[in-house]
């Protein structure tokens, strides 16, 4: 029995020093806000006085108005509201929903209107003000935001569920129960203490009884997010007192009350059912995503870094699990019983403290070990493998013909001096701060240059040069490092030599020109370089590396999609490259790529990229690199690389409480064998692992389910050091509890990881099937098991899986998994990419946020009274959300495109590229920022931007035009169009539409898994053995 009393209750009688803000400092609590990043302010606007840190503001009294006078804000005419947003869908539903029985309105739409209608959804000022647009659910919280403060727990739909703690009755075990109920901002309610008592299940309906599915009302995305993102711009997240963590793409400050953040950890179901069976009936699967580096934001308390000295930190001698907030203390303090296998241990007697008569120890808020989630231990000895130096940094650069030729040599080295000095401009203003913040790179911290060709270049960057030594390595057959000193430097000592050799190499490779790489025998020398220290590698490649051993050949003709022969593209057997991946993650070494094909062509990346999927690094891909257009990325994205937290020689374990166990772990490391920790020559920020479990007994329902992850690694300065996580869930007997607190970007995540593992072995027709089925059977398990009276013919949704099947559409259309032509590079590429993807990444990979910048609010854009920025709405992923004249930023977090209507105004283009640019073809195709102009939309835009800049995984956001009709990118900003019929598969609607109606053919006993009628799952068959448990 686990009552929170032996947990030693957070903060009784003693305030906790970690306690957080007082009503009165939530305010300060923000998402990241930079300031504007021209200064720019409005001129003529006398009242304008920005504080540091803040967008900046201009006075409402000079908004302009584009187009006729009678308008506001808006760059067109108005045009009258239409019913019926999308026709074609809504016809296409009909016949269907009529095809399962419902009692459908047959009669449709004149179809006169047509050709209006594309272009109807227009109500920019209509009634019902702007949440009009985002009214997606029928029920209970549409659009007023008031409502979510106080109303009830994740049952009651909508926003409701973002401002209440969701605590489940098994909540009174956990240690911040014996608290008041915390809520900074807002002492809670009434109506929250309510909140609290179980109340019965209900799902929200995408289809009213009456059989008609308004396209308007299924459940949007968008909305989803934008509601919570409002929330937690004023509101902390408390670990403990809440349980359901806000989606993944909202910011949000958390406050560690002993459970993790959920930037760190997130579970897919915060209550677990006691067993395999109960598990079962909702066909979910039990994980957790781990993100062990993610990054804080401001508010956020830096973790602690612990030091036990000799000893390391106390740890389970029975499971070896860290001493976490969780252990509970008994006889007087001398025993600590372990959270995951119930051993009573000794305390050791360096680490003893007395306990009080509730059992708590007397130190305990003094220590941050028995408080915190998260914390750092730094560890002694035993647990190194070699001596921790500073992070050794190798640039590996690619000097061939088509690096020179197209820019991309130039930007990479531009890249690398960005990464290690800041930009020239940066610089100028960096005179007046101390060297300790120029600083790129943490003390201890070196770097190392070696340039390849047909053959491989080493450089001597030692700081009493006057410019390096080259030295160059012929034998590529038996690669060696030819020089011991002077190889890795501390960039600041040698910055003069180190910039001016990044600046000569394009002029020094412009005259020789060799066509072809030699890859492998690089990577060989690079892995003799970095073997005594480990380290990590960031290497540049524009060709397919075609010379010396290893040399790779155009295996993707372009021809074998559906085939088996596709599936061998998207790995490799190439025994070198994985040879060279095994020995660079035994040594602590990762790689990080930044390929590009200039023209096209095939790189291999399935055979290259294993070297970073292995040793835990990345693949930047830049599959039509134009250097006008792109170097600013290239650059923006090696400087990130270089300056995210990034540790090496890492290694990963995860426990759980006795009856559950580990069954698979999900992303890109090395795994020796099943039961070893997870190797990784690297691991930094972005990178996350999904961890899958299942039973091997049942769950007491009295107690909780405790996790822990501890990753060891090195960090860049050179520290040995422990970072633990602790997750902990209620239990309850049934599952009808656990769908109450499923974490929706969890459950997506974790399917995407595991369906981007089975690539390999399953055809990719399979794969999107097998998503089709497990969408089918997690709805339908539902339905059957926790919904109450409602009417046969109607689609229920559980409340926080609404938005999931249009997740799992995106994950079918995405570039991984879509059907029809996609090169493998790309797919191998996104693959990867998925693997090893955060839940704020993946969820904008597979549902991009879309800004409409023609019909801004005179105050989006700019911060509120509290100093936060106020975000427009984003709008749905579909063509029919599209207006004439309309300009909208389309961002997966991937790409930013700026899309342009034909129609846009010329007033609309001047005030956001300047005089001179007022049609689209007077635009320059090719620039990749907006400029900075003394305009209110310009400044508006540009904060926006800013803001996405800050929201997202490892890519850099740089702008991409693309104008109606005369950019390429209007491909791209048609495919991420996610809700039309687009990438080889179906539209939102019909996709609903058809999962739902096979959710009808399971509940009447009739469903056939070889047949889900989309041609997507015909071979489902194969799967019958993989539905249950989840893939087999
Ligand atoms: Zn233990």
């Amino acid at each position: 029995m686990s009552d929170f009393s032996m947990y030693h209750a957070l903060g009784q009688a003693s305030p906790n020093p970690n306690a957080p803000p007082k009503q009165n400092e939530a305010a300060k609590f923000r998402p990241p806000v930079a300031a504007s990043p021209g200064g720019y302010q409005q001129v003529g606007s006398p009242t304008y006085s920005a504080p540091p840190n803040q967008y900046i503001g201009t006075s409402g009294a000079n908004t302009q108005s584009y187009g006729t006078p009678a308008q506001e804000q808006s760059y067109f005419p108005p045009q009258p509201p239409l019913p019926a947003a999308n026709e074609g869908n809504m016809a296409n539903l009909t016949s269907q929903m009529g095809g399962v029985g419902l009692g459908v309105d047959t009669t449709g739409h004149s179809k006169a209107h047509k050709k209006k209608d594309r272009h109807a959804y227009h109500n920019i000022e209509g009634p019902g003000g702007s949440s009009q647009a985002f009214n997606g659910m029928p029920q209970s919280g549409t659009g007023n935001t008031t409502q979510f403060l106080n109303q009830n727990g994740p049952q009651t739909g909508g926003a409701a569920q973002w401002g209440s703690p969701q605590i489940t009755p098994a909540m009174s075990q956990f240690p911040a129960s014996a608290n008041p109920l915390f809520s900074p901002a807002n002492p809670a309610s009434a109506m929250q203490h309510a909140a609290r008592a179980s109340t019965p299940l209900t799902g929200t309906p995408a289809s009213s009884s009456q059989g008609r599915v308004d396209p308007e009302h299924i459940p949007s995305i968008p909305r989803s997010r934008d509601v919570p993102a409002k929330f937690y711009m004023e509101h902390v997240y408390p670990t403990m007192e809440q349980h359901l963590p806000p989606p993944a793409t909202v910011p949000f400050v958390a406050f560690d009350q002993g459970n993790s953040s959920p930037k760190f950890a997130r579970l897919t179901l915060n209550n677990i059912p006691a067993s395999s069976d109960a598990l079962a009936s909702t066909s979910l699967p039990l994980g957790l995503i781990l993100q062990p580096l993610a990054p804080l934001q401001e508010g956020e308390q830096p973790i602690p870094v612990l030091d036990f000295g000799e000893t390391g930190p106390p740890r389970c001698r029975r499971c070896r699990a860290y001493i976490n907030p969780f252990m509970t203390f008994r006889s007087g303090g001398n025993k600590f019983v372990c959270n995951m296998c119930t051993f009573p241990n000794d305390v050791a007697p360096e680490y003893f403290a007395p306990t009080d008569p509730s059992g708590v120890r007397v130190d305990r808020l003094q220590r941050p070990e028995l408080t915190l989630g998260t914390v750092e231990f730094m560890v002694p000895k035993e647990y190194w493998a070699k001596e921790p130096v500073g992070l050794r940094w190798l640039f590996l650069i690619d000097v061939t013909a088509e690096a020179v030729n197209r820019g991309f040599l130039d930007g990479f080295c531009e890249g690398i001096m960005s990464a290690l000095y800041g930009s020239a401009s940066a610089e100028k203003e960096g005179d007046k701060q101390d060297e300790a913040s120029q600083r790129k790179l943490p003390p201890g911290a070196k770097v190392g240059i070696v340039t390849f060709d047909k053959e491989i270049h080493f450089y001597n960057l030692g700081a009493g040069l006057d410019q390096a030594q080259m030295l160059v390595v012929p034998d590529i057959e038996d690669p060696f490092v030819p020089l011991s000193e002077g190889l890795f430097v501390d960039p600041e000592e040698s910055k003069a030599v180190i910039t001016s050799l990044l600046t000569q190499l394009p002029n020094m490779f412009s005259e020789v020109k060799n066509p072809e790489p030699a890859l492998l025998p690089t990577l060989n020398a690079a892995l003799s370089a970095l073997s005594a220290t480990g380290g990590k590698v960031v290497c540049s490649l524009t060709a397919l590396p075609t010379w010396g051993p290893g040399r790779l050949f155009l295996r993707d003709d372009g021809n074998m999609q559906n085939t088996d022969a596709e599936k061998k593209l998207l790995t490799t057997e190439h025994p070198g490259f994985r040879k060279v991946a095994t020995k660079m993650v035994e040594s602590g070494i990762g790689i990080d790529f930044f390929m590009a094909a200039p023209s096209g062509g095939y790189l291999d990346i399935a055979t290259i990229g294993h070297v970073s999927a292995v040793t835990g690094g990345e693949t930047f891909y830049y599959p039509n690199f134009h250097s006008p257009r792109d170097t600013l990325k290239l650059s923006k994205e090696i400087k990130h690389t270089v300056t995210r937290e990034t540790g090496y020689q890492a290694l990963m374990k995860v426990r759980c409480s006795n009856g559950l166990q580990v069954s698979a772990y999900h992303g890109n490391f090395y795994h020796h064998t099943f039961g070893a920790d997870l190797e990784f020559g690297v691991i930094d920020a972005d990178k996350a692992i999904g961890v899958m479990f299942s039973y091997d007994g049942k769950l007491d329902p009295k107690l909780d389910a405790h996790f822990q992850s501890a990753l060891l690694y090195t960090t860049a300065s050179g520290e040995r050091r422990v970072r633990c996580s602790n997750i902990v869930a209620s239990v309850s007997e049934g599952a009808a509890e656990a769908m109450k607190f499923v974490d929706q970007d969890a459950v997506v995540n974790i399917i995407a990881k595991e369906a981007a593992a089975r690539m390999a072995e399953k055809s990719l027709k399979d794969v999107r099937g097998a998503l089709t089925e497990k969408t089918v059977d997690i709805l339908a398990g539902y339905r059957k098991n926790f919904t109450g009276n409602n009417p046969p013919g109607q689609l229920v949704l559980p409340e926080n899986l609404k938005e999931f099947s249009m997740y799992i559409l995106g994950l079918i259309k995405s570039r991984a998994f879509k059907g029809g032509k996609e090169p493998t590079d790309r797919r191998v590429h996104d693959m990867r990419m998925i693997k090893a993807m955060g839940s704020l990444e993946l969820s904008l990979y597979l549902y991009p946020r879309i800004i409409s910048i023609h019909n801004l609010d005179e105050k989006d854009g700019f911060a509120n009274e509290n100093g936060h920025l106020q975000m427009p709405e984003g709008i749905r992923a579909s063509f029919s959300r599209v207006e004439e004249g309309g300009a909208y930023i389309v961002d997966n977090g991937q790409v930013c495109l700026l899309w342009l209507h034909a129609q846009v105004s010329p007033n609309l283009l001047e005030d956001l590229f300047g005089e001179g640019y007022s049609s689209l073809k007077q635009l320059k195709a090719f620039q990749s920022t907006l400029p900075v102009l003394d305009t209110h939309l310009n400044a508006q835009v540009r904060n926006i931007l800013q803001y996405l800049e800050s929201t997202r995984g490892s890519k850099a956001l740089t702008l991409q035009l693309a104008r109606q009709g005369l950019d390429g990118a209007e491909y791209e900003f048609a495919r991420l169009l996610y809700e039309d019929r687009n990438n080889e598969a179906q539209s939102y609607v019909d996709w609903l539409v058809h999962v739902h109606r096979h959710i009808q053919l399971e509940l009447a006993g009739q469903r056939k898994k070889e047949d889900s009628g989309d041609g997507l799952s015909a071979t489902a068959s194969t799967f019958v053995g993989l539905r249950t448990p989840y893939w087999g």
